[in-house]
């Protein structure tokens, strides 16, 4: 690893600033324009000054921005915020969250390594795991997310990753993440947590012991549903030695226009995720008492199987994703979905306008009738990813089609 001389100037920021002050003013000084928001960088090189600098900046020893497949303003400023959210040394930023997923991936796997995985994480994710990283001879095992025991038994001694999400997506099953990463230290491996579903408005893994934090930003960090976008947040000695030598070869960067939204974005993140995880919870009350509903699964409900656990990971919050499971299958979850007049049918959550989702036939629709039924997917599970539109309009828009099931 070449040691690259740090030269790029830091926001002057009192050194015990809190995290809601970092969310707004982390990122890069101003520019010789003073603009108080941050500019657009759409460049794809950089000039320098003489041909030797240029060359020193090529070799990656003095830091400095060279061309956008490397570095970039904006997205060096949505790294800067991240890591400062998320509390690590550092963070890249990639195209997207699999993106982010695959960069890790090629980075830190060869043949013959193992993978620990939650059987019940997104479903690209598994996909890109049992399907083409089995092809280049990187074995995987699949395990209950919140059964320690399963994890401690499916252990081998060439497992280099444990890799979880937490909250799952859509069960929001909440692993312990200390546990977790006290049994990869123990085995030499890393501890991944793919934290979309909290963001580290609610949940910092790093504080409990995780090696890297996975971000898709098109969620919660975004949050208003604009853009793809993704990142891993690590230490210095990752990020710097691993992830971004690999990615000047990779390719998978994150597009200025794309970061510079995302930067925005994470000024009102945790405004906007704690707004939206108390409607949901309310949403999930409501939907508890409803007599077409069978379950519901919200990590900030008394009856959630991991509350406690989530309350002390995530800040007191149940986040704002929930899920139903309405009495019959798929043609009632249909009708229920198709009722909807204001929560749009798409499959994404993280947005300030509600997403209702059937999961079955869209974001796990690839994988096989087994996969979801091992995965607790069945098709009268219904995902609502909860915006900040009024409480009582999401009630009104979800009983047009529950009231109508009601025998
Ligand atoms: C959306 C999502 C991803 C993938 O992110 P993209 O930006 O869509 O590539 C990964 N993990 C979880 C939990 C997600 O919700």
């Amino acid at each position: 690893m070449t040691t690259t001389k740090k030269l790029l100037p830091r926001v002057a920021l009192p050194p015990d600033a809190r995290p809601d002050t970092l969310a707004v003013r982390e990122g890069l000084p101003a520019s010789a324009w003073g603009e108080n928001s941050e500019a657009i960088f759409l460049t794809s090189c950089f000039v320098h000054p003489d041909a030797a600098t240029a060359a020193r900046r090529f070799a990656n020893e003095e830091e400095a921005f060279v061309y956008s497949r490397f570095s970039n303003p904006n997205v060096t400023i949505m790294e800067r915020r991240l890591a400062a959210l998320e509390g690590t040394e550092a963070c890249i930023g990639t195209s997207s969250g699999m993106g982010a997923i695959l960069l890790l991936m090629l980075a830190l796997l060869k043949s013959g390594d193992h993978v620990l995985c939650s059987r019940s994480v997104f479903g690209a994710t598994i996909k890109l795991l049992q399907g083409d990283f089995a092809r280049f001879g990187v074995e995987s095992t699949f395990v209950a997310q919140t059964e320690l025991a399963e994890w401690k038994a499916a252990m081998r001694p060439n497992t280099r990753l444990l890799f979880v999400e937490t909250p799952t997506n859509p069960l929001t099953e909440v692993c312990d993440i200390q546990a977790l990463a006290d049994l990869a230290h123990d085995a030499g491996a890393l501890l991944v947590v793919d934290n979309c579903l909290c963001s580290p408005a609610l949940q910092q893994p790093v504080k409990f012991g995780a090696d890297i934090v996975m971000h898709s930003g098109t969620k919660f960090l975004d949050g208003q549903g604009r853009v793809n976008a993704g990142a891993l947040c690590a230490s210095e000695a990752l990020v710097a030695g691993q992830f971004v030598p690999l990615m000047r070869s990779a390719g998978i960067n994150l597009s200025p226009f794309n970061a510079w939204v995302v930067a925005k974005g994470m000024e009102t993140l945790s405004v906007r995720v704690r707004a939206q995880s108390e409607r949901a919870l309310e949403l999930a009350r409501w939907l508890e008492s409803h007599p077409a509903v069978a379950r519901v699964l919200h990590p900030g409900l008394a009856s959630h199987p991991q509350h406690e656990l989530a309350m002390r990971q995530q800040n007191g919050q149940g986040g704002a994703v929930l899920s139903f499971i309405v009495k019959g299958g798929r043609q009632e979850a249909f009708s229920v979905i198709d009722a909807m007049q204001v929560c749009s049918i798409a499959a994404n959550f993280g947005d300030v306008r509600s997403i209702i989702t059937h999961p079955a036939s869209t974001t796990h629709g690839r994988l096989t009738e087994e996969q979801r039924q091992a995965a607790g997917i069945g098709q009268g599970m219904i995902r609502l990813g909860v915006g900040l539109e009024d409480v009582e309009d999401l009630k009104a828009d979800l009983a047009r089609g529950l009231d109508r099931l009601v025998p």
